[in-house]
């Protein structure tokens, strides 16, 4: 059986890397913070106390981490990163939602050597991570995509090939652009019809029965009315995608204004202290 190595285990990495032990693999795990390793190696897995020492023999490495910082900290360190203590021939997959340059550039650092790579962030939060539905959006060769299928199916309900390395980044940034303006909109709607003297839920209730509303705007709108805001995908996270988003459009020369604002009004909720809540906890700024 192959030998697999995670590194990362926050809200997301420790629920996927829960599904391989559960499915059986042969997993060694590390994490920058080692008391989140305690239930992973209750459940089966190995704990190791550095990325080299984790990865070290592995046909695969798996990463989900915060953010560019993250990722070429933990695989790029010449002393304490992961890539240099990869066998040749190996393949390493990063999870973690990154900028489109900070993808493209961690494939370059491993085109350099003999270790394969994929970006594969993903679509979908906590409940998906931990139902093994995720949403792989996978950037670069095919052949590399195919070696890691059997495992993506563990973890996720499909396997999207969106292009060269930096593609799955472009993909998932979108995606989250576009689910991040639409709880911003509703935030401020639901406060509007408050506002216009119509009861929130019956104005939701009627525009959720028009094609207008997604299905995911529909499930933040439910979230807002019944103020629930314990964190899936929290505000923190959020920022840091719009930032990514800003990143990446300046780099590519693309224009991003509705990114620019909706991110800032994200910004606004995480200045007032609601970092650590859901995204739906936007809706606190219009309170
Ligand atoms: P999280 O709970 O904050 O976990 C972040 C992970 O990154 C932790 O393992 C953390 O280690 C590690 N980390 C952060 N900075 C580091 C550094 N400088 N060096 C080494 N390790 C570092 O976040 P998450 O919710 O699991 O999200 C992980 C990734 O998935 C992010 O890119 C996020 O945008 C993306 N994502 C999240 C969701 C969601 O709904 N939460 C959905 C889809 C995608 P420590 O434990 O030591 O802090």
């Amino acid at each position: 059986m192959a030998k697999l190595a995670w590194l990362g285990l926050g809200a997301m990495g420790a629920r996927m890397a829960a599904r391989l032990i559960a499915a059986g693999h042969d997993l060694t795990v590390w994490n920058r913070t080692a008391e989140k390793t305690t239930p992973l190696v209750a459940a089966g897995a190995v704990a190791a106390d550095s990325p080299p020492a984790a990865v070290a023999g592995a046909d695969m490495v798996f990463a989900m981490l915060r953010d560019d910082d993250a990722a070429r900290a933990v695989w790029l360190d010449p002393s304490s990163g992961a890539l240099p203590a990869m066998a040749p021939g190996s393949l390493a997959i990063d999870f973690s939602t990154l900028s489109v340059p900070g993808a493209r550039a961690l494939a370059a650092a491993f085109a350099k050597s003999d270790v394969r790579f994929v970006e594969a962030p993903v679509s979908g939060s906590l409940p998906q991570a931990e139902g093994g539905q995720l949403i792989f959006l996978a950037g670069g060769a095919a052949d590399d995509i195919d070696a890691a299928r059997p495992l993506l199916v563990d973890l996720g309900a499909a396997v999207h090939h969106a292009g060269d390395h930096g593609a799955g980044a472009t993909v998932k940034l979108m995606i989250n652009a576009l689910f991040g303006a639409q709880v911003a909109a509703l935030a401020e709607l639901i406060a509007f019809a408050r506002k216009c003297g119509v009861d929130p839920e019956r104005a939701i209730d009627i525009a959720g029965q028009t094609p207008i509303m997604s299905p995911i705007a529909k499930f933040s709108a439910g979230g807002m009315l019944s103020r629930a805001f314990a964190p899936a995908f929290p505000i923190d996270l959020v920022v840091k995608d719009f930032g990514l988003v800003a990143t990446s459009a300046e780099a590519a020369g693309a224009k991003a204004p509705l990114a620019k604002a909706t991110g800032e009004i994200f910004e606004a909720a995480a200045d007032r202290g609601y970092a650590g809540d859901n995204i739906t906890g936007v809706a606190q700024v219009y309170d």
